[in-house]
């Protein structure tokens, strides 16, 4: 039976006590992919943001989508964004360190997008995501990247549900539902955001 993660995004929204909001991590990729997402989670979970994305290698590049985050950041916290936030949105950042990255690629390189490197990629950065939510409590994590129609969602949410204990949960979702990716899209034009134009990693992939 194939689950329906977005109705258990719902589920699980609808049943949020709003005075005292989950605290959520959410792995941020890039700027423009958050904008759909915090659309839909900012009204009912105390939100941060969590940049961990070695797989970013060109250092240029990878702060080059952070400050479109920040700038994405301010943006919510001034209010002018679509969805007006429970809580003042966080950003957490996790430097660099494109070595984790090429190791955790090693002998992968050539493989398509879609592939056995991009499922090690992912589990590297929900794993540092899952890592640095259990050490300062949070209640939940969760990941921009299934509003992106070229990452297999099932595939990001059965990664996450393997790294949930019993005091962090995985916020399961499909972000690309609800037309999400074009949500993303005209959002990051309407705020003037910078949209990539390649996954992040030097061996392909958009
Ligand atoms: S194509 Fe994207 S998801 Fe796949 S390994 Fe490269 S950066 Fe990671």
């Amino acid at each position: 039976m194939n689950t329906n993660f977005d109705r258990d995004f719902e589920e699980i929204k609808s049943g949020v006590n709003k005075t005292q909001p989950p605290r959520l991590l959410l792995h941020v990729c890039c700027a423009p992919c958050a904008t759909a997402c915090l659309l839909r989670l900012v009204d009912s979970f105390d939100v941060t943001l969590y940049y961990a994305n070695d797989n970013i290698t060109d250092g240029a590049e990878w702060e080059k989508r952070l400050g479109e985050v920040r700038k994405l950041v301010q943006i919510v916290n001034d209010g002018k964004f679509e969805a007006q936030p429970l809580r003042p949105l966080n950003l957490i950042v996790q430097d660099l360190d494109a070595q984790r990255y090429y190791a955790q690629a090693k002998g992968l390189e050539k493989e398509k997008e879609g592939g056995t490197r991009c499922t090690k990629c992912f589990e590297l950065r929900l794993g540092d995501a899952k890592t640095y939510a259990e050490r300062h409590g949070f209640d939940m994590f969760a990941t921009t990247l299934t509003v992106s129609p070229y990452k297999n969602s099932k595939l990001l949410n059965e990664i996450g549900l393997s790294l949930q204990t019993d005091s962090l949960k995985w916020l399961p979702s499909d972000f690309k539902k609800h037309d999400g990716y074009n949500e993303s899209i005209r959002l990051s034009a309407k705020y003037g955001l910078y949209r990539q134009h390649y996954c992040g990693c030097p061996f392909g992939g958009v």
